[in-house]
């Protein structure tokens, strides 16, 4: 492969909103035969919105969605970010918080008018001592059903509230599996969220096989398992969880949207984050090598 050949294809890439490390990455775009995907914020828009809010018998809505919101509001998550507009919108002015902690991957906690507040996974909730209330299990079952994301509220050793958000598949998500199928490329699903939530959404985008509920730093080692079996990965994602994933993958492909951390950690940029720029790149690969052999 001549450099100058090599510059075309890369020349060509930045016209399809692709920007491509150094001419070396083609070679391993072209020998790609699996396509890793985040979910959130890759598949879908991750601009999320709170929905719905469900408490517990005995509690109110309006602490539920203020103590929640006002620790929500330290962080930077999605679904933080919705939890607190939509918890500011509907109560007010949110109070502030101290010691708060976030906790990668589950959620977070701090102190809020004088509790020691948690919101997140189920899991975050494993040592309570009290079991989580039927009324919200159920919330929770029938909100994820659908494909949504279900967050627990609770604070001084009770679960008093789910709050329930959503976040809209990227409308290009669809077409671009479709095309990666195309190609001859197996999709699948990476996510830290739930496995309900993550099967629905990979179902409305036609993908069958689905990494749930994966922790962000075991993320990287789904990626080494399937490199293991013998396949030659590429990964797509946007956030700060993906890019040890995105690093390990023999292509690792950052959404343009997405964090400066996920973009540094890869070899190729989508540019406007749109999911078939990936096919592209692919495709754009493989023409410009053997145009040159
Ligand atoms: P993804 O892999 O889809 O980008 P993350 O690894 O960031 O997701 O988060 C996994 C799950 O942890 C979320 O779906 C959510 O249930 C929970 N979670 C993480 N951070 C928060 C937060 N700040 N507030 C509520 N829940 C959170
Ligand atoms: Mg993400």
């Amino acid at each position: 492969a001549t450099p100058t050949a090599l510059m075309v294809g890369t020349g060509r890439g930045a016209q399809l909103g692709i920007l491509i490390k150094g001419p070396e990455v083609l070679e391993s775009t072209r020998r790609v035969d699996t396509v890793v995907l985040d979910k959130t914020g890759t598949v879908t828009t991750g601009r999320m919105t709170l929905l719905d809010v469900a408490v517990a018998s005995g509690e109110d809505v309006n602490e539920v969605l203020r103590l929640a919101g006002a620790l929500e509001n330290a962080s930077e998550h999605p679904i933080a970010q919705a939890i607190a507009a939509g918890a500011a919108q509907r109560t007010g002015q949110l109070p502030s918080v101290e010691g708060f902690t976030n906790i990668e991957g589950l959620g977070v906690q701090g102190v809020v008018d004088g509790h020691a507040v948690l919101v997140g996974r189920v899991r975050l909730f494993a040592d309570w001592a009290q079991q989580m209330p039927a009324d919200l299990q159920l919330a929770k079952a029938a909100a994820e059903e659908e494909g949504r994301t279900a967050v627990v509220v609770g604070w001084d050793g009770a679960a008093r509230g789910v709050l329930v958000v959503a976040d809209a598949i990227k409308p290009t998500s669809a077409q671009a599996i479709r095309q990666f199928r195309d190609l001859g490329l197996t999709p699948i699903l990476l996510t830290g969220d739930n496995e309900t939530v993550a099967r629905s959404v990979a179902q409305q985008v036609g993908i069958d096989e689905v990494f749930a509920e994966v922790l962000p730093q075991d993320k990287v080692d789904v990626v080494k398992r399937l490199q293991d079996q013998g396949k030659v990965v590429a990964m797509v994602g946007d956030g700060v969880n993906d890019a040890a994933a995105l690093a390990q993958a023999d292509l690792g492909l950052a959404m343009g949207t997405g964090t400066d951390v996920a973009i540094e950690a890869s070899d190729l940029t989508l540019v406007r984050g749109d999911l078939r720029a990936a096919a592209d790149a692919i495709r754009l690969a493989r023409k410009t090598l053997s145009t040159i052999k």
